[in-house]
């Protein structure tokens, strides 16, 4: 069956998903959402008995409905290579009870990698099939993973180039390193004086620029997004949800049909999504449980049926999931509406205009197997140091925010289901926060000390990602107001 692409805000053309990747958000502003969501069209036993690529194969064919075998293949095989450390590319490691879903073991140790190590190559095939000539420009605002994760990508990928804007204070010292080393005559990296939202409001409002995009176009070049509103980092997400179930089925670790639970550590909602659609594609999934930092309009959002975004941005020690727009939550109110336009445009509308909508209470119940839960700062540092005292394990801050929501939920709940956590970044890079955590004495020691320590603490190797920023050159030093993002922009590609 052929699976088109329309936006969450008008109900008017659909089109292919090539189309729909290389657009990145449609012209109404609203994001691209699949007329269906597919089922697999195999059974998860014999899913069970895929690598990882061949799970890639299996969920990604039934959303990529115009991209040939050969393609989508070619695409899968070029991204799921050596530029991870473990064959088994997302292993599942039980700890402490619960199962530790490791999404880090890409080039750059976060999760953002399981997605932009394959989105170059399917925006590059998306280009090909629809005869698009003009260079493509990736634009996108990243709160510390998706910009490195994206420049690695598409460092020196033929016809495009990269421009990345993040919160100058807003992300971890090696996570600003990890940029700001990065290689690649096509990339290009800038630090804003605000925070993330900024950065991602300034990107969307320069994709939203008609002018703007018609004097691209005269200098033959166009946008696209690498941001988790395109589709085409959605859907490389759904395969790790197959492929732990999966996993779990062949260890015997499940009966078929046995439920699990995934707790995902949230920010643009872009994650968790991935797990609701895999459910929606036949994976029996019992809660989703959508775990927040101190930065908590999501967990309010669950209990309350209220997204208020009028509150004070908290800068945290998971700062990837410092957020207050979660820009994919557009795509779950699409879906709770009623696959409705016209009602998420309006709550988007007053979203951007008040910084606040409420939900019907059928909207909510529509909702129910999601569950929201917080952890704070103190919280977050000891569970890190729990799980480390109890079994050996050290997690980074992300994880950490997880693993103690979901701790909370089962004391509460006396819910018993097997659980899967998704890991989305390696303790190392966030090395300070996760020793201080661990103990007090690491407070204040230099980051690459407390590498070294960690890679003692944890008795595990330390990434090539990091050792290698030990000596990298800085290569790009750019900072602008977020009301010069354009300008920068502008100035980059040498459009007056
Ligand atoms: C991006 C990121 C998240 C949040 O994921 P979303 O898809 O934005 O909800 C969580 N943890 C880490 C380490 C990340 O890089």
């Amino acid at each position: 069956m052929e699976i088109r692409y329309q936006s969450t805000r008008s109900s008017g053309e659909n089109v292919t998903a090539s189309q729909a990747i290389l657009k990145g958000l449609a012209d109404d502003g609203g994001l691209f959402v699949p007329t269906s969501i597919p089922k697999l069209s195999t059974s998860l036993e014999n899913i069970a008995k895929m690598s990882y690529q061949e799970t890639a194969y299996e969920v990604m064919k039934q959303f990529l409905t115009d991209f040939t075998e050969d393609e989508l293949k070619n695409c899968i095989n070029r991204a799921y290579d050596g530029k991870f450390d473990t064959e088994e590319i997302a292993p599942l490691v039980e700890k402490d009870g619960v199962y530790y879903l490791e999404l880090f073991h890409g080039a750059t140790i976060a999760f953002k990698d399981m997605a932009l190590s394959i989105l170059p190559h399917l925006l590059t095939t998306s280009a090909k099939k629809n005869e698009i000539s003009n260079q493509i420009v990736i634009l996108t605002a990243t709160s510390g993973d998706t910009g490195k994760a994206a420049l690695a990508g598409f460092a020196d990928v033929e016809g495009t180039s990269i421009i990345v804007f993040y919160p100058k204070n807003g992300v971890s010292k090696i996570q600003e390193l990890q940029m700001v080393t990065q290689k690649g005559a096509n990339t290009s990296v800038v630090g804003i004086t605000g925070n993330f939202d900024d950065a991602q409001s300034g990107v969307k409002a320069m994709f939203g620029n008609k002018e703007l995009a018609k004097i691209m176009n005269e200098k033959g070049y166009q946008f696209s997004s690498a941001n988790s509103i395109n589709i085409g980092r959605l859907v490389p997400q759904v395969v790790y949800y197959v492929y732990s179930y999966t996993r779990l089925l062949a260890q015997g670790a499940i009966q078929n049909g046995e439920t699990v639970n995934f707790v995902v550590p949230t920010g643009n909602f872009g994650n968790i999504l991935a797990a609701f659609y895999a459910k929606n594609m036949g994976i029996p999934v019992g809660k989703l449980i959508c775990a927040s930092n101190e930065n908590k309009v999501l967990f309010d959002f669950f209990e309350t049926g209220v997204y208020d975004r009028n509150r004070e941005f908290i800068l945290t020690t998971s700062p990837s999931m410092d957020i207050l727009i979660s820009s994919n939550l557009e795509r779950l109110i699409y879906k709770i509406a009623g696959e409705n336009a016209e009602v998420t445009a309006d709550l988007m509308g007053a979203l951007a205009s008040n910084g606040k909508y409420t939900i019907t209470a059928e909207m909510k119940e529509e909702m129910k197997d999601f569950v929201g839960g917080w952890a704070g700062e103190n919280q977050t540092a000891d569970e890190i140091k729990r799980v480390y005292d109890a079994c050996g394990y050290v997690m980074d801050t992300h994880t950490a925010v997880a693993s103690a929501v979901y701790h909370k939920y089962k004391e509460k709940t006396n819910d018993s289901t097997k659980t899967i956590i998704a890991s989305t970044a390696s303790p190392y890079k966030f090395a300070s926060s996760v020793m201080t955590a661990i103990d007090k004495k690491y407070n204040g020691m230099d980051d690459f000390a407390l590498i070294d320590e960690l890679c003692k603490t944890s008795g595990t190797k330390i990434p090539n990602a990091v050792e290698e920023l030990r000596s990298a050159a800085v290569l790009h030093n750019t900072v602008c107001d977020t009301a010069d993002m354009q300008k920068t922009v502008e100035k980059i590609l040498e459009l007056n």
